[in-house]
């Protein structure tokens, strides 16, 4: 299923992430020499609609047309299927972003395994997975561990940093084995300011002769933790301002993405008896209780929280999540994490 290839194949460059199914069978890993041998590694389309990074990379690739690249690149060019038809995967697909956990036994799962089995024979400098969101966020980038080098990667993007490590199916988990690692989150796909953004960060690396050993100052970023996965219950109808339905969002919900909202504080309505909402939290536990509550129809916070991937996009909401839920994290904290 996957392809290996060695150089660029004629006009890949001029495709768009809809075109690329042209050029290339599937799913493909392209190895590009550098002048500095430890790879880095870049990934994009994971999700097919999610377009930013691979606008970027064809990009910077147009520009290093006959130079030498300062370091050498591998990149993994995902679900162009999907990519060819604008979605985020097919209906009979694993999503792309949830195969690399070395458990499952789909197709997708055996692509992942030839991928990590492929990276695993790499001297590896970073690994880097693109992506975009459908909701009103800020550019961040997330790890999946408190090491000073992943920190250090992600602070190169954005002072905002996200750490988790639920899901744990996720590329840039699976990469944290081989090397400093950070999934990319550019903004909604198709604004310009997300790949211009993608795009000085992947030259930056390509520039970077080594992580700074320096531990980070508090000033210097803004790291969260995520501490729960919130899903809408899987027989309930979505609506978008439609107080008294199953559930309604709010009409401009994903405005609270990122903003730390008080107890209290309106998260939706239901006109059920019951929370139409569960959160799970990294042990897998379902907690929705701790933070939410229905009263008189309304979905009301009971904990400070912030919220991050809210969406007013349905099919996201049932193939992914209706949000994570977020507290801050003290660097002090976390690189103490670190040094133990
Ligand atoms: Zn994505």
């Amino acid at each position: 299923m996957l392809s290996i290839l060695n150089e660029l194949p004629a006009g890949l460059l001029q495709c768009d992430a809809r075109q690329l199914i042209k050029v290339l069978p599937g799913p493909t890993l392209i190895r590009l020499a550098g002048k500095r041998d430890e790879v880095l590694f870049i990934s994009v389309l994971l999700h097919g609609n999610e377009i930013s990074g691979w606008e970027a990379l064809r990009s910077i690739l147009a520009d290093y047309h006959n130079k030498v690249l300062p370091r050498s690149l591998c990149l993994f060019i995902g679900n162009v299927t999907a990519a060819a038809e604008g979605r985020r995967c097919l209906p009979e697909q694993t999503d792309y972003n949830r195969i690399w956990k070395a458990d499952g036994s789909t197709a997708e799962h055996r692509l992942a395994h030839e991928v990590l089995t492929e990276l695993g024979g790499m001297r590896l400098f970073a690994a880097i997975d693109i992506h975009n969101n459908t909701g009103m966020n800020p550019h961040y980038a997330c790890i999946n561990r408190l090491d000073l080098h992943f920190l250090h990667l992600a602070r190169l993007f954005s002072r905002t940093i996200v750490y988790f490590i639920q899901p744990d199916e996720v590329m840039s988990l699976a990469m944290a084995a081989y090397c400093p690692s950070v999934t990319l989150e550019c903004g909604q796909p198709g604004e310009t300011t997300g790949v211009a953004h993608a795009r000085e960060f992947i030259d930056a690396c390509l520039h970077l002769s080594a992580f700074p050993g320096h531990v980070l100052p508090d000033k210097e970023l803004d790291l969260f933790h995520t501490v729960a996965t919130v899903r809408v219950k899987p027989d309930v109808y979505i609506g978008i301002a439609e107080r008294g339905t199953d559930f309604s969002l709010l009409p401009d919900m994903d405005k609270l993405n990122f903003t730390e909202l008080p107890t209290g504080s309106l998260f939706g309505w239901s006109g059920r008896q019951h929370l139409p909402l569960q959160a799970w939290d990294e042990q897998g536990r379902e907690i929705s209780a701790r933070y939410f509550e229905l009263y008189k129809g309304e979905i009301i916070t009971r904990t400070p929280v912030m919220p991050s991937m809210l969406s007013l996009n349905r099919e996201i909401i049932c193939q992914d999540c209706l949000c994570y839920l977020m507290e801050r994290l003290p660097l002090a904290q976390a690189q103490q994490k670190y040094a133990d």
